[in-house]
Parts: C-alpha cells; sequence; structure tokens
C-alpha cells in the first residue's frame, strides 16, 4: 500500500499550497513507493518564514549550546533506537542493499550527528592581543537561516552532513530532498521532533529541484546554501545564491583515480578497490571510477579483479546477502547504458557486464561493469557515470601515474596502493583532489574533512572544520579610554 507523505514546515505536517503531490519509486521494483507533496516556490518561502523566526525568537533561539547539544545527543539516541527501520526505509528508497544502510551508511549518520552535538558548546570566539586601553574579541556566531539542498544517494547521511552542523552551532535550516528520496529525511524528521526540536527549526520541503530547489537556492532572506550533487547544478546553485550573495559550499561530482603499484599487496587492492567501485552501485562520488594499473602487475591483478567482481551478487536491496541493489531510477540506468554504448563506440574493451541484469527485469539493476584498454581522452575516463561501471588504464611509472590521474576537471578523492612509504608522501601532495586513500578506498569517518579541489566543489564537510561553514566570525571592539581621540580638532 502507498503511503502518503506532507511536507514539513514549522513543526507541522501541511499539503503544499498548490496541493500537488509526486510520486517516490521503488527502484527494485518499478512500483509506486510513496506519494509526497510537492513543494514549490511558495512552500519554500513559508518554510524559510519559519526558519527565520525560529532563528530570531523562540525556545531554540534562547537555548544554551549545552542543551543544544544535549538535545542533538537526544535525538541521536533516538535514532540508534530506530536504525533499522532507517536503514530499510532508506533502501526501499534508494535500493542501497541493506547491508551498506543497516552497517555503513546509517551508523556513519548518527556518528556525525554525536560528533556535532559534543562540538556545540565548543563553538567559541576567541581575545585577541590588544592594547592596554582597548579590548578586541571575536563572537563565533551562527549564520542563520540554512539552505541544503541534498542527492538521493545516501540521503539521510548527506543530509545529516549538512544538519548536525548548521545546528550545532544554533542555525535553523530548510532541506530540499532529492525528487527520488525524500522519505527517509522526512521519517527521521519525525525522530528530531518527537524529541523536542523546537518548531521552524528544521523544515523540510521535497519537490523538484528546477522548482523547490531554485527557489531555496535564489531566496533573498537564507543565509547560505550547503549543496551535494552534480556539477552542473552546482553551477546553476552558485547562480541563483548570488542574488543575495550567499555563500554556498559545494560537494560535487567526481571521476576520482585509484592507483595501483606493481608493489602493493595485491589481494588488498583488490578488495579495496572493488569496493571503492561497486559500493553503493557506483553511485557514490568519491567513487574510484578510474582505476590505474601498472603494466608490470596488470595482467596478475585484471584477473583477480575481474574474476571477484563476476561474482557480485546484484539483487533485491532488502536480502542481507545482497552486495549490489537496482541504480535509483530508469533515468540513471539509461544513462549508464547510454556511457557503456560511448566505451564501446570509442574503442574501449568491455571485459565485464555492461548491461541490465537479466534476473530482475523490473527493477534498475545493471550488472558489474568494467572496461579495459582505455584512455584519457574516451569519454567514460572523462565524465561521471554514477554507476557500477569501472574505466582502466594501463600506467608505466609513478610520473606517468601521477599525469594520467590529475587529467581530469575533476578533484574529489584519489587512492594510491603500495607498500612503499616514500611513493605514498609524494603521491598524497602530487594527487590534486580533497582526499587521499592510502591502501584503502572510500572511507569516511565523522572527524575527517570531505570535500573536493576543481569542479568537485568547495567547503569541507564533516571535522571540527565544517563548524566554519554553519558560522560566522564578529570582531568587537571594546574602548577602554575614558575619552575618544578628537581628529577633527
Ligand atoms: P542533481 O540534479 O545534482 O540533484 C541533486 C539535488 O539538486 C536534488 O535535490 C535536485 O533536485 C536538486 N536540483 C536539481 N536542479 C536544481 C536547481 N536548478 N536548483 C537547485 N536544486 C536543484 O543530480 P541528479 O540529476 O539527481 O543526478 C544526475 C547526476 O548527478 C548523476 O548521474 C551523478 O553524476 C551526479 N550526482 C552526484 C552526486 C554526488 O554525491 N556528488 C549525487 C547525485 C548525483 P531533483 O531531485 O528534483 O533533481
Ligand atoms: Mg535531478
Amino acid at each position: 500500500m502507498n503511503r502518503s507523505y506532507q511536507l514539513f514546515i514549522d513543526g507541522k505536517w501541511v499539503d503544499s499550497v498548490s496541493g500537488e503531490t509526486f510520486n517516490s519509486f521503488n527502484p527494485a521494483t518499478g512500483e509506486v513507493n510513496d506519494i509526497v507533496a510537492e513543494g514549490r516556490a511558495d512552500d519554500i518561502d513559508l518554510a524559510v518564514k519559519a526558519a527565520r523566526k525560529a532563528f530570531e525568537s523562540g525556545p531554540w533561539h534562547e537555548m544554551s549550546p549545552s542543551d543544544r547539544g544535549r538535545l542533538l545527543n537526544k535525538v541521536a539516541q533516538e535514532l540508534w533506537r530506530k536504525a533499522d527501520d532507517l536503514a530499510e526505509i532508506e533502501s526501499r528508497g534508494n535500493g542501497l542493499p541493506i547491508k551498506e544502510t543497516k552497517f555503513i551508511a546509517i551508523p556513519a549518520m548518527i556518528d556525525v550527528l554525536e560528533f556535532y552535538a559534543g562540538l556545540a558548546n565548543k563553538v567559541q570566539g576567541e581575545t585577541l592581543a590588544s592594547p592596554s586601553d582597548r579590548f578586541n574579541f571575536t563572537l563565533k556566531e551562527p549564520l542563520g537561516v540554512i539552505g541544503a539542498i541534498v542527492p538521493w544517494n545516501f540521503p539521510l547521511m548527506l543530509t545529516m552532513w549538512k544538519l548536525a552542523p548548521a545546528l550545532a552551532a544554533g542555525n535553523t535550516i530548510v532541506i530540499k530532498p532529492a525528487e527520488q528520496t525524500p522519505v527517509s529525511i522526512l521519517e527521521m524528521v519525525k525522530i528530531f521532533q518527537e524529541a523536542g526540536i523546537p518548531d521552524g527549526v528544521i523544515n523540510v520541503v521535497p519537490g523538484y529541484g528546477s522548482e523547490a530547489g531554485n527557489a531555496l537556492s535564489s531566496h533573498p532572506d537564507v543565509n547560505k546554501i550547503a549543496f551535494t550533487g552534480s556539477t552542473n547544478t552546482g553551477k546553476l546553485i552558485m547562480q541563483a545564491a548570488s542574488k543575495n550573495l550567499k555563500p554556498v559550499s559545494l560537494e560535487l561530482g567526481g571521476k576520482s583515480p585509484n592507483i595501483i603499484f606493481d608493489d602493493a599487496n595485491i589481494e588488498n587492492a583488490v578488495n579495496g578497490s572493488m569496493f571503492g567501485i561497486y559500493f553503493g552501485q557506483g553511485q557514490v562520488c568519491a567513487s574510484g571510477s578510474r582505476m590505474f594499473v601498472q603494466d608490470s602487475v596488470y595482467d596478475q591483478f585484471m584477473d583477480e579483479f575481474i574474476k571477484k567482481a563476476k561474482n557480485i551478487k546484484v539483487g533485491n536491496p532488502l536480502d542481507q546477502t545482497t552486495q549490489m541493489g537496482p541504480q535509483v531510477s530508469l533515468q540513471q540506468l539509461e544513462r549508464i547504458e547510454q556511457y557503456v554504448a560511448t566505451g564501446l563506440e570509442e574503442g574501449a574493451h568491455l571485459a565485464l557486464g555492461g548491461e541490465r541484469c537479466k534476473t530482475n527485469e523490473n527493477g534498475y539493476f545493471f550488472t558489474p561493469t568494467i572496461f579495459e584498454n582505455v584512455t584519457s581522452d574516451m569519454t567514460i575516463a572523462k565524465e561521471e557515470i554514477f554507476g557500477p561501471v569501472l574505466s582502466v588504464i594501463r600506467f608505466k611509472d609513478e610520473e606517468d601515474a601521477l599525469k594520467k590521474a590529475n587529467d581530469t576537471v575533476y578533484g574529489l578523492a584519489s587512492g594510491v596502493w603500495t607498500e612503499n612509504l616514500k611513493r605514498v608522501h609524494r603521491m598524497a601532495k602530487g594527487l590534486k583532489a580533497g582526499t587521499v586513500y592510502v591502501n584503502t578506498f572510500s572511507m569516511l569517518d565523522s572527524v575527517a574533512p570531505f570535500g573536493g579541489t576543481k569542479q568537485s566543489g568547495f567547503g569541507r564537510e564533516l571535522g571540527i572544520q565544517a563548524i566554519d561553514m554553519y558560522t560566522e566570525t564578529k570582531s568587537v571592539w571594546v574602548n577602554l579610554n575614558d575619552e575618544h581621540f578628537n581628529w577633527y580638532g
């Protein structure tokens, strides 16, 4: 049976102003999961007004930082209690295998909330060096109303990356989920509400990007936009945000290099690189989708890699043994097929997969796919596919690897597999990316800043640093002289 969801504005569940709704699909079956109220510009405006009011006055405004932290910890406790339910809702909504939501995405998401709950009463300014007749200090203040625009690949986790530091620092927020996956976020917000988050502090307006998303990013009373999604949409958001010069943080796409040297532990490199590309069906912004393998170890490495990739179990995301679920939507599935066709046309060798998964006709399932003989000028080496499609490129030596790895407009993540310590440090400096993984890939931790360079965006989420993205430094001058100097006589 389909469930219906409303918008969440000012602590209340409401229909959209237009009364319109849209369908949210189950990617494993292609059937309608839920019916969701469709927010547009009018609804965004109501949500921003509620968030403004909650920011400027009322219980949230008055709450001490310690109490804010305590409240966020209380929410985290509730989230742990309901973690299995949330994992299932997330997997139903976007097709992630339950093993990945239950053991990775949901625990990581709650850990982020706990991390920032602990920071709530550690957001502080500084006393500055000043002469004896003056006192200079800084206040570290919340920005105000935050707009968060999030994608469908890890809806809960990527929302929490924004929500937790924003609230810890005392802001209020309006969230625009991806049209494919609004439901898990609405369910999570219920838990915040039940734990006692004051009305208007969190507002969720599902809807389409071109309408609700655009209204949020161009809204004159929003103080910052935090976005995760595609590079193209990131550019549109930056333009829209320029209307009132609100700052933006953009966590965009990638085509991350993963480099296997001949002195690597091959078994580890095979296992880690497979996780790097097939985790989340390849719908991971940091996925290691360009794999560089050194000539001298190429055949041995690729034999083992292909043998293992062949055995990945694609199937029902709610089955505990499933290793890869469906792609999120028919549109994404068709996009991936198009890239495979382009790869073949441009002369790459299809070593594995490349087609829809035959055992599941109605869902959006795709086979683990590997292209060999890829060159850096091919489309499948340049563009983000966002699916389980790996492009493999050979290299000669360290210099060749670095040159090829950095030959991209993106700069989100990168990986190096080697037992040579000096090479580790040379590569860590040489790779142009926000993250360098050494002898691992696609790892995340609340303590470790995450973000990109070049067209993968800017700003760092997670870690203590992310508080800076949700606060402003105010510089205060206090004159301690009894008289002010008389400059004009
Ligand atoms: P997208 O358009 O970037 O979607 C991300 C979010 O932005 C969604 O909430 C989307 O709403 C919203 N949005 C879209 N247009 C907007 C606009 N003009 N103004 C404000 N917000 C807007 O990504 P997508 O279309 O779902 O996926 C396309 C490709 O993006 C993927 O194939 C992949 O390459 C990349 N992608 C990257 C990430 C990442 O983590 N870096 C995540 C998802 C997708 P709607 O849901 O209504 O479109
Ligand atoms: Mg879209």
